[in-house]
């Protein structure tokens, strides 16, 4: 009887959304399970892999910065999300007040790291 009944209610989770289906099939699945198709949330790089901006970090502050005139790179080229932005630059400018890092120019031990974005090619278009 209890068996009938769970058949009777069975729920199909898609996304976040519940559908409830009555059939008596007995073949019919009788488990939740997540949607396959759901896509893949978007996060910034910093959002992804769960790093908070610090201005004692100097490594990684100086990959958004310009290794020619020391300009943090703007939100359309290092892809962040406004909230992620807005705080690397005020720790930027944080570490920049405290001397540990340059104002005109990128530190030269940060020249050879791995780049984050490609500065040449904006993720976002912008009206300039
Ligand atoms: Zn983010």
């Amino acid at each position: 009887m209890s068996l009938i009944l769970r058949r009777l209610t069975a729920r199909f989770q898609t996304g976040n959304l519940i559908v409830r289906t009555c059939s008596t099939d007995k073949d019919a699945p009788e488990f939740d399970m997540e949607n396959p198709f759901e896509k893949e949330k978007l996060q910034c790089v910093l959002c992804k892999h769960k790093i908070e901006a610090d201005y004692k970090n100097v490594k990684l502050l100086s990959q958004f910065q310009s290794p020619y005139t020391g300009r943090i790179y703007g939100k359309h080229i290092t892809g962040l999300c406004t909230k992620q932005q807005e705080l690397v630059e005020k720790e930027i400018v944080k570490a920049q007040s405290a001397g540990l890092m340059g104002t005109y120019v990128k530190d030269p031990h940060f020249f050879e790291d791995p780049e984050l974005f490609n500065a040449d090619k904006p993720i976002r278009p912008h009206r300039f």
